[in-house]
């Protein structure tokens, strides 16, 4: 699935990649079309040991299409959400 990542930038700070559960699968499972099931690819992602890096990697970059880390896009705005609320009220204590 993450062969298109080669050109986001140097392909080794992505060695998490090697262990994806997805490698081989079938890129179109991750990035469905709007309205489309996501439960293959989040049952994909269940047993990925790396999907915290995954997951991680998606938000700091701001990903905004597909399954990553075994979340879907509206599942990782709500945790930017979070976290950006979590920041505001450390600045504001
Ligand atoms: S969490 Fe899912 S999308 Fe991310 S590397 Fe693992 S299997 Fe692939």
């Amino acid at each position: 699935m993450y062969d298109f990542l080669e050109s986001a930038g140097d392909p080794d700070d992505h060695g998490w990649q090697d262990s994806a559960n997805c490698l081989g699968v079938d890129p179109d499972l991750f990035f469905p079309e709007r309205g489309a099931s996501t439960r293959e690819a989040k049952e994909v992602c269940r047993g990925c040991v790396v999907r915290g890096e995954c997951l991680e990697f998606a938000l700091q970059n701001g990903e905004k299409f597909g399954i990553w880390g075994g979340l879907s896009e509206r599942e990782r705005r709500r945790i930017r959400r979070q976290r950006a609320q979590a920041a505001r009220s450390v600045v504001g204590a």
